[in-house]
This record gives C-alpha cells, sequence and structure tokens, in this order.
C-alpha cells in the first residue's frame, strides 16, 4: 500500500492533500490554463519561462535523495527568473537537505510519511535552526533595501522570529539563549513527573547551577522523592531546590491531612501555589516544559511566551510524544519508577491514580473530579485558575 505524502513547512508536518495530482510538464504546456506544474529534474526551465508569472506552484521531482539537481533549478528559479512563488521539492529528502533546500528557495519538502517518521520532529525542526543562522547571518552583513528574491524571504524569516524571538531555535539552543537573556532571573519548576528527566538534563548541560524548584507537598509518592534525588545526583544538579508548604499554614487549614478529599483547589493553593509563589516573584521568567501538542490550546504556543509579569520558556513547544521517548533514550536518562507501573501523569500520591489502556494521560490526575490542574498558573501578574478541562500543567 503506497504511503501517504506529507508535506513539511516551517520545521512541522502539514497535510500534503492539496499538493497531490499535479500536472506533469507535459501536460501543462499543452493546455494554455493552470498554475500549478510539476517539473522533472532534468527540466529546462526556458520551456516554462513566459508562463512563470502566472503559476502558483511548482513542485520539483527528487527521484532520489542523492539526486540533487532539482536544488539548482531552485536556484535557477528564484534567482535568474525571479520567481516568487510557493515551491515545493518532493522526494526521499533527509532532515539535512530539508535545511539546503530552504536555503536553495523552497518553502517546503514533500516527502511519504515513512520518510518523514524515520525522523523525529525535533529532527526537521532542528534543521530550520540551520537555515535561519545562515540566513540571519548573511542578513545582518547586508544593508539597505532587499536586492534579490533570497533577501526579501529574509524578510518574512524576520517577521516570524518577531512573533517568537527564539522561533527555529533547537530546544537545547532557545533554553540557552533564554538563560543568557534573563541572566539570573530565570528558574524552572519540576513536577519530578513522567518526562521531567528531559528538561532536567537540558539544563544540566547548559548551566547546572540554574534553580530548580521542586514542590514537596508532603504527599508524593516515595519513589517520587528517591528519583529527585537520583535525579539531582545523575545530572550534577547543583542548584536544586525543594519548596515545603508553610508549616503553621498547614497546622491551621490541613490539621488533619486530609483537605485533598474535600476541597483539593484549597489543597493545590496551601502546598503548591502559595510556597510557589513567595520565591517566583524574585524572577522575570520561568522554564516550562508544556508542548504544542498536548492541548489544543497550545497548537501555536511560542517557544518565548512574553507579555505577562513573567515570561515563559517553553523550550520543547514543539517536541512530540515521540521526539520525548527519543531523547530519553539518546540519552539514556532514567525513568520515573512510577511510570512502568502504569503512572503517566504523576502527582501527588492521593490524587494520581494509574491510566488504563487507552486512557488519556491526563486521566488519572483526580480521577472522578472535576478538577484537572493545580491552578499554578501566572498570568499577567497573578495566579489564576484556568478553567480547561484538559490542561496539561507539569505539576
Ligand atoms: S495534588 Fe492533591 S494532595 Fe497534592 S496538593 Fe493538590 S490536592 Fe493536595
Amino acid at each position: 500500500m503506497p504511503l501517504n505524502p506529507v508535506l513539511i513547512k516551517d520545521g512541522h508536518q502539514e497535510s500534503a492533500e492539496d499538493f497531490n495530482d499535479f500536472p506533469e510538464l507535459e501536460d501543462f504546456l499543452n493546455s494554455n490554463h493552470g498554475d500549478a506544474v510539476r517539473l522533472p529534474n532534468d527540466v529546462d526551465l526556458e520551456t516554462i519561462k513566459l508562463r512563470l508569472q502566472s503559476i502558483k506552484t511548482i513542485i520539483v521531482d527528487f527521484p532520489s535523495f542523492a539526486d540533487g539537481r532539482g536544488f539548482s533549478i531552485a536556484r535557477e528559479l528564484r534567482k535568474k527568473y525571479g520567481y516568487s512563488a510557493l515551491l515545493i521539492a518532493e522526494g526521499p529528502l533527509i532532515p539535512d537537505q530539508y535545511a539546503f533546500a530552504l536555503q536553495c528557495g523552497f518553502d517546503a519538502i514533500k516527502v511519504d510519511e515513512g520518510t518523514y517518521a524515520r525522523q523525529t520532529e525535533s529532527d526537521w525542526f532542528n534543521a530550520m535552526d540551520a537555515f535561519s543562522l545562515t540566513y540571519q547571518r548573511g542578513y545582518a552583513f547586508k544593508q539597505g533595501p532587499a536586492l534579490s528574491v533570497f533577501d526579501a524571504r529574509k524578510t518574512s524569516v524576520g517577521a516570524l522570529n518577531a512573533n517568537d524571538p527564539y522561533f527555529g531555535l533547537s530546544a537545547e539552543a532557545s533554553l540557552r539563549q533564554s538563560i543568557e537573556d534573563y541572566n539570573g532571573k530565570i528558574a524552572m519548576v519540576s513536577s519530578l513527573g513522567a518526562d521531567s528527566a528531559v528538561l532536567l538534563h537540558l539544563v544540566s548541560k547548559i548551566d547546572k547551577n540554574l534553580p530548580v524548584y521542586f514542590l514537596d507537598t508532603g504527599k508524593h509518592f516515595r519513589e517520587t522523592l528517591a528519583y529527585r534525588d537520583l535525579l539531582i545526583g545523575d545530572l550534577g544538579l547543583t542548584n536544586f531546590i525543594t519548596l515545603t508548604p508553610d508549616s503553621k499554614e498547614l497546622k491551621a487549614e490541613d490539621p488533619k491531612g486530609d483537605l485533598n478529599q474535600s476541597e483539593p483547589d484549597l489543597c493545590c493553593a496551601l502546598r503548591k501555589v502559595r510556597p510557589l509563589d513567595k520565591v517566583l516573584t524574585d524572577f522575570d521568567a520561568r522554564i516550562t516544559g508544556r508542548k504544542r501538542y498536548q492541548t489544543p490550546d497550545r497548537k501555536n504556543m511560542p517557544t518565548l511566551e512574553t507579555g505577562g509579569r513573567m515570561a515563559k520558556v517553553n523550550p520543547l513547544a514543539y517536541w512530540t510524544a515521540k521526539d520525548v521517548t527519543a531523547y530519553i533514550r539518546k540519552h539514556d536518562l532514567a525513568p520515573h519508577p512510577m511510570f512502568a507501573l502504569g503512572y503517566l501523569s504523576i502527582g501527588c500520591q492521593p490524587c494520581t491514580t494509574r491510566v488504563a489502556e487507552g486512557e488519556d494521560p491526563r486521566a488519572g490526575r483526580w480521577r472522578n473530579n472535576d478538577k484537572t490542574e493545580c491552578g499554578i498558573h501566572y498570568i499577567d501578574g497573578k495566579w489564576v485558575k484556568v478553567p480547561h478541562k484538559k490542561t496539561f500543567e507539569v505539576f
């Protein structure tokens, strides 16, 4: 059975549905209309020169990844013929070639889903890194108005960057940049959940002394506390800070320690929100492990979110679950001991249950309760409770 094609644009997978069944060159030339064509990699561009201005999409064929003639076609189309509309490379290209394709003037590449799946999304997205750096380096040296279609395209890359200053940076690069930008005023809060090791590992590569806060509610699985100690040792973190609730407040508001059963929101406020609130006011930015795939409203989440009192840095924004798994395997990171037992999202012991096969990973948290998160959302200078049923805040 043939594999479905996918389009890779801006480092991400999109449906290629609109780009199937394009007319071959001969059919295109034999008809006097049509604004899309598929070009073989030995095309003589003079044959379509007069109709280029009316073409909205060109697909260039790459029969094998070792045949690079399509790259020259793209360069010629952009530089010699001034073609400025959509240009797509189609064939079994790999991430390194994706970056090069962008540099040659392609907007996107079309591969089959098998080729796409042989890499992780971050491989494709990281290829954008090479592309952005190449473009930006050239742009920085050139002054004045755009000189060519390549310069004009740099402007659009700049516009994307204006919305997300860390656009196109890999997870590690954006994390590194944020630590530099918010020098001394940035911290991470870790839940020590199922995939927390990824971000902690990235932090440890850049700055082992970055403040990392963990909320010890007094209700965690003992495995979570052991996991904390294991990761601190394995990763050599030197500024890992465990926060605990105020003992006087605990005594006054939850003397029996069972507030979670009657008032879980108050319990979270007492054990998580307030202790964290006290320390985060000293910082301007917070690193999170949130990812776009987790909820629909995170679909376009930037890597750097600014605007409120506290910026949020989401280095893993564009990662998929597959990326997380690939990273954990690659770096042989210790898994949370509860994960293998069916706890796919791990919080406090009284509020966490196993997840059954096929269930939402988050279904085991506050089961049989409307509550879905801890309310630890710092928006526009204050903590607010976000009223979505499915949120995946990291606590
Ligand atoms: S997760 Fe449960 S036990 Fe933990 S602070 Fe919230 S309500 Fe209390």
